[in-house]
């Protein structure tokens, strides 16, 4: 189609409610809501379409963009009876952003168009209130200079603020109409200092520029960092559509009123209507924080008509879209408006709770509501909350805006938040009351706090949508941002002070007040539970010690699919007698330690099986290279040469007992119990020290290897120790065998690590039959167990047909398969260069985060396409660090993995993305 007859513009009559990605969603749901009869004020869209290709052409509308403007400026005349730049009846109005997906606030709106000396007599005639039309032309002045023409707010604000301190008034209503047309006439003079040229009185003239700044804005700063922040690609919103809509207000005295509402709370979930309204006051004093709104309750006593209308809005709403609303009304005269809508943005706590309700009221089914909810944002629900036990007293109080409570260092402004916030500091963003540019602050922040501006404030909707706590309008707080001070009555908060927000009660203390982690609530549970019902993948938990299995178990974590038994060793208790097992010279002398570490081994199994009982739980072998529980070279020596100086220089005399502990810290001396003086002289034990230091150094050198990550560890060790691996396996069956005497049924599955031949696998498949054998014996049970490898070598994947053979069961270990099939150590490639790959592109994420779906990915397809070639009913898991991520957890169902694990606080993210993956590709 050619530019000229290409159509950029539909009246809210003609366009599609559902095509948001030309309309926007704003403009799509202000034409769905005209359709279905509610009271919106006459308007039409210009399309996303055309954005794009006037950022295309060097920022130039396509050629017929104004004509057909100018077509809808007619109709709309015809349907209002006013006339745009009509001297006696003015036809005025707003020109509004509006993107596919929703970015609240963060570009450009102007209210009050078509106004200039010669309209503005016309709004008098025809209102008769002279103040209200130098008030709407004032309003409308500051905007369009601070749009359109780039005009710093401040040197229109500064004026303002003059007059309301000189004529003694805190709020604008305060102003008589001379006030006002005072300030007109400064704000006129602004704009003439600062652009050479007086405003533009040409209403066309002014429509085409607010119609190019709104589509500047979609490459605005603000706009750009809150997509890359939300990651919002151009295939979810692709340049913004602009709004013009008959204006309609609700400043026209005490029968009008402007408002914002969400149909349920927003905070909380609770099916009670939300909001807040001023009465004779324009929409963007709600939003801003300069008047101090009411709640809507009190409308119901107010203005008892038009509550009850608000009350059928908001019903219509919600049954139309099936989905809470967020909109914003204005009443104008007596007559209510429905000025926009859009799904309400909530924390994940009331997404929750709605998803459940909506399911139960019977407008929604389970799949919607289970695929409303991001899964990664269920973090949010993990928050922590303050100790009720902490007994700290609340320095300051204002509206809870957003649950979640954090500590932080005071900051005044959302620039140095940013700098300081990078440094790793964490910050709490402490204002009068935020603004859309204040967006970098937000994500530097730990938690905002303002002290003017109610629940629908711009900082208590930014907040809610990142899941941060917020506390607003804390009314008792000075804020003096240029003395970088705040007063809270006597109380001085200085920059870099600790403070502790809590939003979910609108408290605020000084210093860091404890906080405990948030409860699963009935909801998530009953969520979650019918996520597991639609999800094939199983969801297991990695966890090695009985506590971490408990939570995990809280999680709903369905057994434990990793417990890295090194982690058992390094317990303090422990240590010493890996290291005797460790720098043994003998095989008998590593016996005599494998035998004390056996019961200490079986014992941790014991807790562990009977805390996941019956699930199974899943016990890899000893993994990394036995270096890494030896101290290094360098500290060795450097404790070498201050005992030696010891024995030397202080013969005779009397050390403490802490000087020699220090040098062997996990008593590495292999005693415990010390006097609390020794006689150095007298004792051998500083001789021993020495000789005990020298064999660690000797054996950390004949250790010493190049790449031990490539090198003697996992299943290596095991074949080379062959008396490691059995220690293990005797601890588990002994523990299987222990549990099933006291009457719990558990059921271990034996992991081996690094394998890359299915010799290796077969190796200690032998040993682990011989022990079972005496085990069963030993017990007169035969335990139930699974034997199975872990997938984290290229060979394995390779070998997988005859790997398959030896195993029960297959479990991805994509971190080392990772950074085996990048050649990119895992250990740090993240510090080095993958930050810059990611940032120029050349890698989209970091693949030790986001499976390599094209690379590990297809090496996964690979193995378990051979692997099921050998045994088709083989299970096959994920235990890697992408076991929790959603997106990944979507490909591992995808390829046909039967379970994924992660760590415990994950487990209720992933069994949500386990229920959307299957949902989504219900054939996979
Ligand atoms: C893996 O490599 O993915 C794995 C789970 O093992 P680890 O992280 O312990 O090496
Ligand atoms: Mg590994």
């Amino acid at each position: 189609m050619t530019d000229a007859t290409k159509r950029y513009v539909y009246s809210f009559q003609q366009g599609d409610g559902h095509n948001k990605m030309l309309l926007g969603g704003k403009g799509a749901n202000l034409c769905e809501m005209t359709q279905i009869g509610l009271n919106v004020p006459p308007g039409f869209t210009i399309t996303t379409e055309a954005c794009l290709e006037y950022l295309g052409a060097n920022r130039t509308l396509p050629g017929s963009v104004m004509q057909q403007v100018r077509e809808q400026m007619a109709a709309l005349e015809q349907m209002t009876g006013k006339g745009f730049g009509d001297a006696h009846n003015p036809l005025l109005v707003s020109v509004r952003s509006g993107a596919a997906m929703s970015m609240p606030g963060m570009m450009d709106t102007i209210l009050n168009l078509g106004l200039n000396r010669h309209t503005l007599q016309g709004e008098i005639e025809q209102t008769g209130d002279e103040r209200f039309a130098y008030d709407a032309y004032r309003r409308f002045i500051q905007l369009f200079g601070k749009v359109a023409l780039d005009i710093p707010d401040e040197l229109f604000d500064e004026p303002f603020e003059a007059i309301k301190h000189r004529e003694g008034v805190r709020e604008d209503v305060g102003l008589s109409a001379e006030n006002m047309k005072e300030i007109t006439g400064l704000f006129l003079e602004v704009v003439h200092s600062q652009t050479g040229r007086p405003f533009p009185e040409d209403p066309f003239e002014q429509l085409e520029l607010a119609i190019k700044a709104v589509f500047n804005s979609w490459m605005g700063r603000r706009a750009i960092d809150y997509r890359r922040e939300f990651k919002i690609t151009p295939g979810m919103a692709n340049g913004t559509a602009v709004n013009i809509c008959t204006m309609v207000f609700g400043n026209r005295g005490n029968d009008s009123a402007t408002g914002v509402a969400f149909t349920r709370n927003p905070g909380t979930g609770v099916n009670e209507f939300f909001g807040e309204y001023l009465v004779n006051a324009q929409g963007e004093d709600v939003v801003a924080g300069i008047r101090t709104p009411k709640p809507i309750a009190r409308m119901r006593t107010e203005m008892p008509d038009l509550y009850r209308q608000l009350e059928e809005l908001r019903g219509k709403l919600e049954s139309h879209y099936h989905e809470i609303q967020d909109f914003e009304f204005t009443i104008e005269k007596g007559t209510l408006y429905c000025l926009q809508t859009r799904n309400g943005k909530m924390n994940t706590q009331a997404m929750v709770r709605t998803s459940v309700e909506l399911v139960e009221e019977g407008l929604i089914s389970r799949e919607a509501a289970l695929l409303r909810i991001n899964p990664e944002s269920l973090e949010q629900m993990l928050f922590p909350r303050l100790d009720a036990h902490a007994g700290a007293t609340p320095i300051a109080c204002g509206l809870p805006a957003s649950p979640g409570a954090a500590s932080g260092h005071v900051v005044f402004d959302a620039d140095r938040a940013e700098q300081q916030g990078r440094t790793g500091k964490r910050i709490i963003l402490l204002r009068e009351e935020t603004k859309p540019e204040d967006i970098h602050g937000f994500f530097a922040s730990q938690a905002i706090l303002t002290s003017r501006g109610g629940k629908t404030s711009h900082a208590a909707v930014v907040a809610r949508g990142m899941g941060k706590p917020c506390v607003a309008g804390a009314e008792g707080i000075e804020v003096d941002v240029t003395a970088r001070r705040a007063h809270i009555g006597d109380v001085i908060i200085k920059e870099g002070d600790l403070i502790t927000v809590d939003g979910t009660t609108g408290n605020v203390y000084l210093g860091t007040v404890n906080t405990v982690e948030a409860e699963f609530t009935d909801e998530l549970k009953t969520l979650l539970s019918w996520a597991d019902q639609a999800a094939r993948l199983k969801v297991l938990a990695n966890a090695d010690i009985p506590v971490d299995a408990e939570r995990a178990l809280k999680y709903g974590a369905m057994g434990i699919g990793l417990c890295r038994t090194e982690r058992m060793f390094n317990a303090s208790d422990r240590l010493p007698i890996v290291l005797e097992m460790i720098v043994a010279d003998s095989l008998e002398q590593r016996q005599a330690a494998l035998d004390k570490l056996l019961p200490i081994q079986r014992h941790d199994f014991i807790a562990l099986f009977k805390t996941m009982a019956p699930n199974p739980v899943t016990v890899r072998l000893l993994d990394p290279p036995i270096h890494e529980f030896l101290p290094s070279e360098q500290q060795l020596i450097s404790d070498l040469k201050q005992l030696r100086h010891l024995r030397d220089s202080l013969r005779g005399a009397e050390i403490l007992s802490d000087t020699i502990s220090l040098l062997f810290p996990n008593g590495a001396q292999g005693g415990s119990g010390l006097p609390q003086v020794i006689r150095v002289a007298d004792s051998s034990l500083v001789d021993e020290a020495i000789d005990k230091k020298e064999a660690i150094l000797k054996k950390v050198r004949s250790l010493f290897e190049v790449n031990p990550m490539l090198g003697h560890r996992g299943v290596r060790l095991g074949i080379t120790y062959p008396e490691i691996y059995a220690m293990q396996i005797r601890a588990i069956l002994e523990a299987a065998c222990e549990c099933h005497k006291q009457g719990v049924d558990v059921y271990p599955e034996i992991m081996v690590p690094q394998v890359c031949t299915p010799e290796e696998l077969r190796a200690v498949r032998k040993n682990v039959d011989h022990i079972n054998k005496q085990v069963s014996a030993d017990f007169g049970f035969s335990p139930i167990f699974k034997f199975g490898t872990m997938i984290e070598v290229v060979r394995a994947c390779m070998r997988a047909e005859t790997l398959a053979k030896e195993a029960d069961f297959f479990s991805f270990g994509t971190n080392d398969l990772t950074q085996a099939t990048f050649s990119f150590s895992r250990e740090d490639a993240e510090n080095k260069f993958l930050p810059l790959y990611n940032e120029s592109g050349i890698l989209r994420d970091n693949p030790f985060e986001v499976l390599d779906t094209h690379g590990v990915g297809k090496l996964m397809e690979l193995a378990i396409g051979w692997g099921r070639t050998t045994k088709p009913d083989l299970k096959i898991g994920i235990c890697g660090e992408h076991g929790g991520h959603p997106a990944s957890i979507r490909f591992c169902h995808g390829i046909g993995l039967s379970y994924v694990s992660c760590s415990g606080p994950r487990v209720p993210i992933a069994r949500l993305a386990a229920a959307h993956a299957a949902l989504l590709q219900p054939t996979a």
